[in-house]
């Protein structure tokens, strides 16, 4: 898979060495002897590794591995101690490029709070990754976009950039190309995404991966539109709406005064 990614123009490549499961069972990552695999795959390819984190030891391991880029998980984010712990790990690594996946549950606070803590520790390298929410029931996406979100901390958090993880919302191959180009839409600063070179072998998320082929080929038709998307023209476009919302209601408040006529 790394080489053909490398083959494809791609520069960073991301694998989960510990993968947390909803459940127990499923496939937890292989652990600290992939750490030697991610080694072999810079060696090679020359592309930056990323890998998740989300325990003191995990950090640790990481940094000893010499892995360019940590990335915390939607399901550590929404722990404050996980957080702190992992913060704390990274004290006098400030060079380490760090980002930080939105908590499962649509909370801004408590993504904020996350990155924060990851500030507090001297990481300047800082982004965001969006991956969508959890809600229950079975839904069009695995975890729902709610872009409103994203785009808050955007308008909060300007310097910070912010990238979309198409694979954990869509959570099917089919919405990856779709999802990708609404984040660039969007004015999103990138892309992580899930590939596999056998996706339905995959040993997790089997449903959301595509081949690296696949892969470049969807990023290689992405409209990248010049004008980014402003929190000004945003509320530009927002008042035209309203304008229209309000014409809306006029036309129907009239056909219910001709209806009772
Ligand atoms: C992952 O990136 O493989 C992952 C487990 O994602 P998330 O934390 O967004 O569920
Ligand atoms: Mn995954």
């Amino acid at each position: 898979t790394a080489i053909n990614l490398a083959n494809n123009g791609i520069k960073y490549f991301r694998a989960g060495i510990w993968k947390p499961r909803t459940k127990p069972g499923g496939f937890e990552g292989v652990g600290v002897e992939g750490l030697a695999w991610m080694k072999r795959v810079k060696e090679e390819t020359g592309m930056y590794t990323c890998t998740e984190v989300a325990t003191k030891a995990h950090v640790e391991a990481a940094l000893e591995a010499d892995i360019d880029i940590l990335w915390i998980g939607a399901r550590t984010s929404a722990n404050p101690f996980a957080m702190q712990e992992i913060a704390d790990a990274l004290v006098g690594h400030e060079d380490k490029i760090v980002l930080v996946k939105n908590p499962v549950n649509p909370d801004i606070e408590l993504w904020i709070g996350a990155l924060q803590r990851i500030y507090n520790a001297g990481i300047r390298k800082l982004g965001a990754i969006h991956r969508g929410f959890s809600a229950y029931g079975k839904h069009l996406y695995r975890n729902r976009p709610q872009w409103h979100i994203p785009i808050e901390l955007r308008r909060r958090m300007p310097q910070l950039p912010i990238i979309c993880d198409p694979s954990h919302i869509g959570g099917k191959r089919e919405l990856v190309a779709p999802l990708c180009q609404q984040a660039m839409d969007l004015g999103f600063d990138g892309i992580i995404a899930e590939s596999h070179c056998n996706p339905d072998a995959a040993w997790s998320d089997a449903s959301q991966q595509v081949t690296p082929d696949i892969l470049s080929y969807i990023l290689n038709l992405l409209v990248i539109r010049k004008e980014k998307h402003t929190t000004e023209s945003l509320s530009e476009l927002r008042s035209q709406i309203d304008e229209c919302d309000n014409s809306l209601i006029e036309m129907l408040a009239k056909r219910m005064r001709v209806c009772r006529e």
